[in-house]
């Protein structure tokens, strides 16, 4: 299937801005990474309200990542797959760098085949090189507009193409003074 040209308006319309705070990033399947090189931060649904509103597909905003209050070490815990994952809750990261700074998101919407596509799973891949992962941290970030709905790939090749597509689209609409206005959480 080829992506549908939605076109972009000059400023957020309703619904936008959608805003949530203090979400908790969780462990997924890890093949964001692994098998495409574009890492998602999954967040858990149970925590967002008007985002999970949302029909599914692809959005872009503004996110700042924070790390977990009083966290003084790691923990190394199960993903659901029964591989081990390392919760650093957003220690080794920098304050100012990667903590605490306002950067771009591009974030996909969909259902979970992991839950019999009835849950859904919300991740967000943010526009900035980290120094090391950071599940256990918590996320705000806001939802300004929408870049396409979800498609099918037949190959791994075409998605990729097309999440760079998603994450230029997401920076350039993010570049411009409407949008600037909002680069606040
Ligand atoms: P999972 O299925 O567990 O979400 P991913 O392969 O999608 O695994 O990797 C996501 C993890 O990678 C995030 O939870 C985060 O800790 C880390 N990460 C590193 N860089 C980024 C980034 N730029 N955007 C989102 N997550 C990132
Ligand atoms: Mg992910």
């Amino acid at each position: 299937m080829t992506r549908p040209d939605v076109p972009i308006p000059e400023s957020p319309q309703p619904p936008f801005p959608v805003e949530e705070h203090n979400v908790t990033v969780i462990a997924g399947f890890g093949r964001g990474s692994a098998e495409l090189g574009i890492p998602t931060a999954n967040i858990s649904t149970k925590e967002v309200k008007q985002v999970t509103q949302l029909d599914p597909g692809v959005y872009f905003g503004w996110v700042k990542l924070h790390k977990k209050q009083d966290a003084t070490h790691s923990d190394i815990k199960e993903r659901e797959s029964g591989k081990q994952v390392e919760y650093s809750y957003g220690l080794g990261l920098e304050e100012g760098k990667d903590l605490e700074v306002v950067l771009p998101t591009v974030m996909s919407i969909g259902w979970n085949p992991f839950y019999g596509n009835k849950e859904k799973a919300i991740e967000l891949h943010i526009v900035h090189q980290f120094p090391k992962d950071f599940y256990g941290a918590t996320v705000c970030f806001n939802v300004l507009g929408y870049i396409r709905p979800e498609l099918n790939y037949t190959t791994k090749e075409a998605l990729i193409k097309d999440i760079q597509t998603d994450i230029e689209i997401g920076i350039q609409t993010l570049n411009t003074p409407q949008y600037q206005k909002y680069k606040r959480l």
